[in-house]
Parts: C-alpha cells; sequence; structure tokens
C-alpha cells in the first residue's frame, strides 16, 4: 500500500510503498477515510534534529488526525464492527498510569517505555490506505462524517480540552472569551464557545477573511495592530476577559492575552509558537487572580464528547480535501503557509 514517510530529520516527506499492516491482538486495522495534516507535522520533518525528541524520531507514516473503517480485527477486541466508522484518538500512552487511567495519555507518565508519542508521531500513522490502532483510542463515529471528525481529533479536540477547562471562568451570565489567532484551531474554537457556553465570544488576528469567517460563527471580532487590546477590553465592558485562548503561542500574542484577561480570568496558551514573551503582570496592579497555564492536546472522554457536536450539527469544520497522490503537495502548501482551514488526505472515499 501506500503511504506518506517521514524518513528522516530534516527532509520533506515521501510517498512509497510499505506493507498493509495487520492487527495484534487488542488492535484494529482501519481502512483511512480521512488523515488530516498538521503543522507539528511540518516542525516534526523540518525542523526536528536529533536529540529534539527521540519519542519521535524517523522513520514513521505521519497522519495524527485520522478517521476511518475498521477492517481487521485483532484478537481479543470486543464491541468494534468491522465496517463501522470510528475516529482514532492520536495519543499512545502505557494506558494504565493515572493519566492514562482516565484516558489522558498525553501525559503519560511512561511514555519512554511505551517508545513513541502517539499514532502518526513516532509510530505509523493515517497517511496511508490502512492504519493499525489500538482497539481503545477508537471512537465510533456513527453517521458522523469521517472527514470532518478527522479534523477534530487534533484541531478541535485541542480547543475542545483548553475550553472545558476554562468552563468555571464561563458559567455566568455576561461572561467573556477571547479567541486569539483564528486558523483551524481557533474557528473550531469559535464554534465550541458558541455551542457550550453564553460567553460574548471576542476573536482576533491579522487576517481580514478569517474575522469575517469568525463572525458568521457569532464572535466579536478585533483586528490585530493598533489598539488591539483596548479594544477587546471595551467589548468586555472595561472588565478584562474571563477565558482567554491563546492558538499560537508567540510573543506578540501571549502578550495580548496577558494585557487583556480580567481580574479573576484565565490564560490558556494553546499554541505551541516557539517564542516566548518576557511579559509580567505588574504587582499591585489588576488583574487579580488571573491564572496562567497552557495545555496540550485532549483526553479520550473529550474526544467522544465533541463528536457528539459535531453529530448535532454544532460544528463546520473547514478544510479541502486530497488524494494520498496529493498528499506531498498538501504538505508543501502547508509549508508555504498556503493552506487555510485543515488540508485532509482522503486515501479510500469508501469501505
Ligand atoms: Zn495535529
Ligand atoms: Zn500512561
Amino acid at each position: 500500500m501506500k503511504a506518506i514517510r517521514y524518513t528522516d530529520y530534516q527532509t520533506f516527506p515521501q510517498l512509497v510503498e510499505v506493507d498493509k499492516p495487520t492487527a495484534g491482538p487488542g488492535e484494529v486495522v482501519l481502512k483511512v477515510a480521512a488523515s488530516g495534516a498538521c503543522h507539528s507535522d511540518v516542525a516534526v520533518f523540518n525542523d526536528f534534529v536529533e536529540g529534539t525528541n527521540p519519542l519521535c524520531a524517523p522513520q514513521f507514516t505521519l497522519g495524527h488526525e485520522v478517521a476511518g473503517w475498521a477492517d481487521e480485527i485483532g484478537e481479543g477486541v470486543d464491541g468494534i464492527e468491522r465496517g463501522e466508522a470510528y475516529v482514532v484518538y492520536g495519543p499512545v500512552g502505557c494506558g494504565h498510569c493515572r493519566f492514562c487511567m482516565v484516558g489522558q495519555d498525553t501525559y503519560c507518565e511512561n511514555v519512554a517505555e511505551v517508545g513513541y508519542l502517539g499514532i502518526g508521531l513516532g509510530r505509523d500513522g493515517g497517511m496511508a490506505e490502512y492504519v493499525v490502532v489500538p482497539a481503545r483510542n477508537l471512537v465510533p463515529l456513527g453517521d458522523a462524517d469521517p472527514v470532518k471528525a478527522s479534523a477534530l481529533a487534533d484541531a478541535g479536540l485541542t480547543p475542545y480540552h483548553a475550553i472545558k477547562l476554562s468552563l468555571p471562568k464561563l458559567n455566568k451570565a455576561g461572561s467573556t472569551a477571547l479567541v486569539i489567532g483564528l486558523g483551524g484551531l481557533g474557528l473550531l474554537a469559535v464554534q465550541i464557545l458558541k455551542a457550550m457556553t453564553s460567553a460574548t465570544i471576542i476573536a482576533t488576528d491579522t487576517k481580514e477573511d478569517a474575522l469575517r469567517e469568525a463572525e458568521k460563527f457569532g464572535a466579536l471580532t478585533v483586528p490585530s495592530g493598533e489598539g488591539q487590546t483596548e479594544k477587546i477590553r471595551e467589548l468586555t465592558g472595561g472588565r478584562g476577559v474571563d477565558a482567554v485562548f491563546d492558538m499560537v503561542g508567540v510573543g506578540p500574542t501571549v502578550e495580548t492575552a496577558m494585557k487583556t484577561v480580567g481580574t479573576n480570568g484565565r490564560v490558556t496558551i494553546v499554541g505551541l509558537g516557539a517564542a516566548g514573551s518576557d511579559y509580567n503582570w505588574q504587582w499591585y496592579k489588576e488583574p487579580y487572580e488571573a491564572e496562567l497555564v497552557k495545555t496540550y492536546w485532549g483526553t479520550l472522554p473529550e474526544l467522544n464528547e465533541l463528536i457528539a457536536l459535531l453529530q448535532q450539527g454544532d460544528l463546520e469544520p473547514q478544510y479541502t480535501t486530497y488524494t494520498l497522490d496529493e498528499g506531498l503537495d498538501a504538505y508543501q502548501k502547508l509549508l508555504n503557509g498556503e493552506v487555510s482551514g485543515r488540508a485532509i488526505i482522503v486515501p479510500n472515499e469508501r469501505f
């Protein structure tokens, strides 16, 4: 079968012929319906050098945002039906530490023994006709579209996790939320906030078209640049924002987050931008009791919940599809910054 593989450090991926995988005990082979190309894949093949992360070292098949149909069911697997559609929870931990026990494999304490981070992250992923995954990592889709579901596996789950942890800040009338950065994750963050809270949603970005998209989903928008923080604060009645989500995580966006959060508010740095910020909250000045946290991806139960939002019709992920043969073009476009929304590779149209 064909697969898009990360073959060496700082080397553009290759479309190669590999053996079709088989399901070991507790595993399932999926016929891949959709596999999202992610900016973190670009970081892996473009920026990683030996030692950056030994758990995500070449070689492996890319693709950690995967949905497909169960094709081969391994020994000891119950409750998975051949031909049914599933979305894959990408992180794979040891399964028995205190984080894995609650489906939070992202923070597995035994990750070094596991030997990889997850599907398409050190272990073969879904940029192929077939992928083998632990049965535990499968979330049933029912009638939901596997292509849309794959777009949620990371780009939806990551904001969903951050938003869920911030709900205590938003569960009151008159609350406000700010989304900084309106790429795939940011636009989904706006929709998730709309579906789950009554907060006034403010969204900010440099790009005009991204602002217009966010408005379609019910956000008030403020462009980046001159007067940005003042305008955002004005939209909160001068109080500052209750829950800020920085989907970018670079110096200037972190600073915008810190300057706009209100007393008792919460800043979540969701984006994995490389640059930090020197900004400090000043003593004897608001915001008192504001908190700053960073999050990474999300949990297995949360992916299950997020699929319920998709099934209810509350989420409209933005994406463009490509065939597996066009997959390298998709990565090249991602590398060039020419992709808006998600680039989703569709290796198989149907089961
Ligand atoms: Zn991703
Ligand atoms: Zn674990």
